[in-house]
């Protein structure tokens, strides 16, 4: 077995080794060999991690904010200082290739050192006062208490960075369900808060399945739900949240439009639609532009382009420094891609034009994918509407500007836009119209920690980033005093 740090659950002052959920033999995505076991919380377990959490928050509600804030940034640090590390992990735990391991830690730690520097920035406002003849009128930012944090296991770094800091930075406490997928990363997560010095029980981590996902939503004391994952799961949390009255965030899926223009730099965007549309996370990632939508008279030009740039792509296992597309997570989605490709071909939704199969020979035992890229994609097809969450993606033609903006809008999702032109009054334009959450522009870098990100239609509701994400853990309390007369 390879060196993988021991996981245990994080209970409050306990660490435990064992849990009622079972055990969960935990795969290597690129060899196919079982390199971990990992405990799995249950209900017990997610219960008293709960309690411990709401024994916390007593003493981090009280604590100075800049004490909350020093300590969170000793985190970032300790993140920083641990980057080797959280790479070689997230290339053996759910296959991101080593050579993108330093972006995606200082992605996250950008995100933390970010959220730290609210934590003594949270204003109240006075919105009454005797000098207007009313009660004199205060609002102050409360946090909320304990919030359960779910996540998925694409980006399980960044994802703990976009949802627990900023939770934590507004003086909230916060229960961790890892994906049984990812729990290594959450392991170290909880180490090096402990080693910073955060106090027992302010982040507690229990990695389990659905089953602790659901007792985390369900346990009364939880006050807030912040999800990341697909919109099945979703529905199933909001039932739970709808019984208990409880709020949530909901960060889930997307298919979402690139739009390539006659007037682009079209090696650049070719590039990119590679990219950001199949190569990054071997197209695990929610904000993907899986839907590329090219304008007529570069159609033919852009997809050769596009076939170019997928062909070449250094294919293998992610721990190998000169790879750029590793596996997908686990056999079960190579197989499901698989299927949904072998759907797209059998009932023409496009035309297979590279890719469509697992890699076989040395990387055959691993969950591999080729790159695959479809042309001519009906918009309204199957393939075109629905998430694949792998690395295939969809090429459409266009004429007009309008048509562009109706085939972008044309799925139940919401979450980003990608416009690639060189004219900024059509940019705007273009941006204005475009029902999605973020639109980037000419490669413009996505998930900054200071612009609000999520999603509309089936990707949902909530922001994280900026001041609407802690705004989504702080609620208002609002204090009115009548004058002594
Ligand atoms: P998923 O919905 O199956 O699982 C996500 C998390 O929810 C996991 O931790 C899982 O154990 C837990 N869970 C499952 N059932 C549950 C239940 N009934 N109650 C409580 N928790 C439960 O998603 P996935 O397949 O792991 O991830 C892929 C999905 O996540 C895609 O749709 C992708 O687009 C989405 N995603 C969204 C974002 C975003 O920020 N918008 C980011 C990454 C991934």
């Amino acid at each position: 077995m390879t060196a993988l740090p021991e996981v245990r659950l994080w209970v409050g002052e306990k660490k435990l080794p064992t849990g009622s959920g079972g055990v969960f033999d935990h795969v290597n995505p690129a060899t196919g060999q079982v390199q971990a076991q990992i405990p799995l919380a249950g209900s017990a377990e997610v219960a008293d991690a709960v309690e411990a959490a709401a024994e916390a928050f007593k003493v981090w509600r009280g604590m100075r904010p800049d004490q909350r804030r020093d300590l969170l940034l000793r985190l970032g640090e300790l993140i920083r200082e641990n980057q080797p590390e959280l790479t070689r992990i997230a290339a053996l735990e759910n296959g991101t290739p080593v050579i993108g391991g330093p972006h995606y830690v200082k992605l996250a730690v950008n995100w933390l050192t970010y959220y730290a520097g609210w934590a003594d920035k949270l204003q109240g406002t006075v919105t009454g006062s005797f000098v207007q003849g009313t009660d004199f009128t205060y609002s102050q930012p409360e946090p909320y208490g304990v919030i359960g944090a779910i996540i998925t296991w694409n980006v399980p770094l960044a994802s703990l960075c976009m949802k627990v800091v900023p939770a934590l930075a507004a003086g909230n406490t916060v229960v961790i369900k890892p994906s049984e997928l990812t729990p290594f990363t959450a392991e170290m997560f909880a180490r090096l808060a402990e080693e910073a010095g955060i106090p027992a029980g302010v982040i507690t981590v229990v990695p389990g399945t659905a089953d602790a996902g659901q007792a985390l939503v369900a346990h009364p004391k939880v006050q807030k739900i912040s999800f990341t994952g697909g919109p099945a799961t979703a529905r199933k949390i909001l039932a739970t949240c709808a019984e208990h009255l409880k709020p949530s965030v909901m960060e889930l899926g997307g298919k979402s439009a690139n739009i390539i223009f006659a007037d682009a730099d079209l090696d650049k965007a070719s590039a990119e639609a590679i990219r950001m549309g199949l190569s990054a996370l071997s197209g695990q990632a929610c904000i993907l532009g899986s839907r590329v939508l090219v304008q007529d008279s570069v159609y033919d030009e852009v997809v050769a382009k596009l076939v170019a740039a997928a062909e070449s792509l250094p294919i293998g296992d992610p721990s190998n420094p000169g790879v750029l597309f590793g596996p997908v997570i686990n056999t079960a989605a190579r197989d499901r891609i698989l299927s949904l490709v072998d759907e797209a071909r059998a009932d023409g939704s496009g035309r297979l034009v590279t890719g469509g199969n697992p890699i076989r020979g040395e990387l055959a035992a691993g969950s591999f994918v080729e790159p695959t890229i479809f042309a001519d994609v009906d918009p309204g097809s199957s393939l075109a509407q629905n998430e694949v969450f792998g690395p295939v993606i969809s090429v459409s033609r266009f004429s007009t500007d309008d048509e562009a903006v109706e085939i972008a809008n044309s799925t139940d999702f919401g979450l980003a836009a990608y416009i690639h032109s060189r004219d900024v009054t059509r940019v705007h334009a273009v941006a204005d119209r475009l029902e999605a959450g973020t639109v980037y522009v000419n490669g413009a870098a996505v998930v900054q920690p200071w612009s609000p990100f999520g999603g509309q239609g089936e990707s949902r509701f909530g922001r994280e980033g900026g001041y609407q994400g802690i705004a989504e853990f702080i609620r208002p309390k609002t204090v009115a005093i009548a004058p002594l007369r």
